[in-house]
């Protein structure tokens, strides 16, 4: 079984910004946030990245996006836009080898990313 920080956050070991919680996902605020809004929706099934999900997870990942649409909506976001980013392995920046999704919002955002 994997122990990140995001394990010892949902295990609530680590103090964090809880934001939503159900049986299958958490979301939290970014310590470090890069906009005024920045979530990570975790799910609690061990997933270290996106390059594990298998075909089974395909509801958690449905799942996953759903909620992310709902936190810009239930925090006032939604219809000025926002930006969800995974970052995946050592190229993709990932630093916490737990799948998470970065939403980032009421920020006006540059293409392309760095
Ligand atoms: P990654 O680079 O892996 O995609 O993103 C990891 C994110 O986790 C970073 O944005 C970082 O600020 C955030 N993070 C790391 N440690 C903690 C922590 O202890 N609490 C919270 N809330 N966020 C964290």
């Amino acid at each position: 079984m994997s122990d990140t920080i995001f394990h010892k956050i949902m295990r609530k070991e680590i103090p964090s910004e809880i934001i939503f919680e159900d049986d299958k996902v958490i979301a939290i605020k970014d310590i470090n946030k890069m906009a005024p809004e920045h979530y990570l929706v975790i799910p609690k099934k061990d997933m270290p990245s996106l390059r594990e999900a298998k075909e089974e997870d395909k509801e958690l990942l449905g799942h996953m996006m759903l909620v992310v649409s709902k936190l810009a909506r239930d925090n006032g976001f939604s219809d000025s836009g926002y930006r969800v980013v995974i970052n995946v392995g050592e190229d993709g920046g990932q630093e916490v080898m737990q799948l998470h999704i970065h939403v980032l919002g009421k920020r006006d955002m540059s293409w392309p990313p760095g």
